[in-house]
């Protein structure tokens, strides 16, 4: 009889088991990949399997975008809000030609008035006319945007409550706006002269401006009121969290704005975002093909790169290349992702729709791989505002060349969707994503996630992990 040697019997019994658990994972990935392949052209069928698919994150998800108008409506009548019948404008406090909502909504009129509410918040039974789709999703705003402010609370139990029911374990939120409005900004000629050494791309004249402001903010009132909003978000956040949900913020700044505002609530998100564990990165909205935005974009990357220097440990995602043909003139296609990378800086690309125009496109997806950003990839949210869908959505070319994927909603209450529907729509139309593709962009959502955490962003690894394998049992 051969004697093997007790260590070496060792080695072959683990090596035995490594090679059978790597076959059944091997032959447990076949028949999930097999399975999504059959189902490919029924939607119901994708409904049913994403409904239960379990879900990273949603890494791009905007926190007043995010809550469905039905709720809206409550929050609404329980503060004793009023409307405005013709505008359907809303305020809390009465005003002639505006009637109380909660009167309202006992009376025979009321199933009207909240459709017209629903269809004025949200893209429910939109009809394109003179509003172009993208000026109605942005007006929704302004619509509710009051009533979010009056009880943010009720719509953070309405975002965590819809995730947990989806199957989501996590949320990154671009939250709420900064109060940063009564911090002075510099006088008229300042931000005058900032335009111009954005438009003259001077980074010589721009960096001596910005560091001039900065100090003015950083001995100002800045800092304080900054530590004010941060003890408001971990106020708010108190019993969000779970074992089986995390929710996390993202400050904001609206790129529409002057210069000067943009840089003073940059330099705000960025101070409250290095104080706050809650708060996990500096995110830049409103559209990307406003005058303003288009006139300021390249400004706007070097404040983002001037507030990376000074504020090196907060990680930020920017909405980039949210752009396509015929919505702005072709020469500003193709230059914004790149910058965002390049010059911004940013750990990660919101949209990055226009990145197809952008002359050296396979190098910088080779950056984009090469430094680990992702890109967060929003199809409901493309198809609506910039009619970007099916094969003129850069996902597959990004996903060939490498670079990873985050999937995510946008603004789901706005746009009445869901994560699980974003799965089904990837997996219907882009069947060269595989199952394990799919599988893989659900775990990026932790991986890319800006929890700063370690043993929660482990936590929640874990649970997906264990989710998956219970999941997989089941088809
Ligand atoms: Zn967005």
């Amino acid at each position: 009889m051969i004697r093997i040697p007790i260590l070496r019997r060792l080695f072959i019994f683990i090596g035995l088991g490594l090679v059978l658990s790597c076959s059944k994972d091997y032959q447990q990935d076949r028949k999930m990949n097999r399975y999504l392949d059959s189902i490919r052209s029924d939607r119901a069928a994708l409904q049913a399997f994403f409904r239960t698919f379990p879900k990273g994150g949603d890494l791009h998800h905007h926190f007043d975008g995010a809550v469905y108008a039905e709720t809206y409506l409550d929050i609404a009548i329980r503060q004793n809000f009023f409307v405005d019948l013709n505008s359907l404008n809303v305020q809390q406090s009465p005003a002639p030609g505006f009637v109380s909502l909660k009167d309202y909504s006992v009376s025979p009129g009321w199933p009207v008035l909240r459709e017209k509410l629903m269809q004025r918040w949200s893209v429910r039974n939109f009809q394109p006319g003179f509003l172009t789709p993208e000026a109605h999703f942005f007006n929704a705003f302004m619509g509710f945007i009051p009533i979010m402010m009056s009880d943010p609370k009720s719509g953070m139990m309405d975002i965590r409550n819809r995730a947990i029911n989806e199957g989501v374990l996590y949320l990154e939120s671009i939250f709420l706006p900064l109060p940063s409005f009564s911090i002075p900004l510099p006088p008229d000629s300042f931000n005058t002269q900032l335009i111009a050494a954005g438009q003259n791309k001077d980074t010589v004249i721009t960096r001596q401006l910005l560091d001039i402001y900065f100090k003015e903010l950083m001995s100002g009132s800045l800092p304080a009121l900054a530590d004010g909003h941060n003890r408001a978000v971990d106020s708010l956040h108190q019993g969000i969290d779970s074992e089986e949900f995390v929710l996390r913020y993202q400050n904001y700044i609206v790129r529409v704005f002057q210069p000067v505002s943009v840089f003073r609530d940059m330099v705000f998100g960025f101070y409250s975002a290095e104080k706050s564990p809650l708060i996990v990165g500096v995110n830049i909205v409103a559209p990307e093909d406003d005058p303003v935005t288009i006139r300021d974009y390249w400004l706007q990357m070097q404040m983002y790169k001037f507030c990376k220097e000074k504020f090196p440990s907060v990680r930020f995602a920017v909405h980039a290349g949210e752009l396509t043909t015929g919505l702005v003139k072709p020469e500003e296609l193709g230059w914004h992702v790149r910058a965002a990378v390049e010059v911004a800086g940013a750990s990660r690309i919101g949209h990055g729709t226009d990145v197809s125009w952008d002359a050296g496109r396979a190098e910088l997806f080779e950056k984009m791989k090469a430094n680990d950003i992702p890109v967060e990839i929003n199809l409901s949210s493309n198809e609506f505002l910039l009619r970007v869908s099916h094969d003129q959505h850069p996902v597959v070319a990004f996903h060939q060349a490498g670079v990873p994927i985050v999937l995510s909603t946008d603004d789901p209450g706005v746009l009445r969707n869901s994560l699980t529907d974003e799965f089904v729509l990837l997996a219907e139309r882009y069947p060269e994503l595989s199952y394990s593709d799919i599988k893989q962009i659900s775990f990026n959502a932790i991986k890319y996630s800006h929890i700063e955490e370690a043993e929660i962003k482990e936590k929640l690894r874990r649970l997906l992990e264990a989710r998956f394998k219970e999941f997989e049992k089941m088809w």
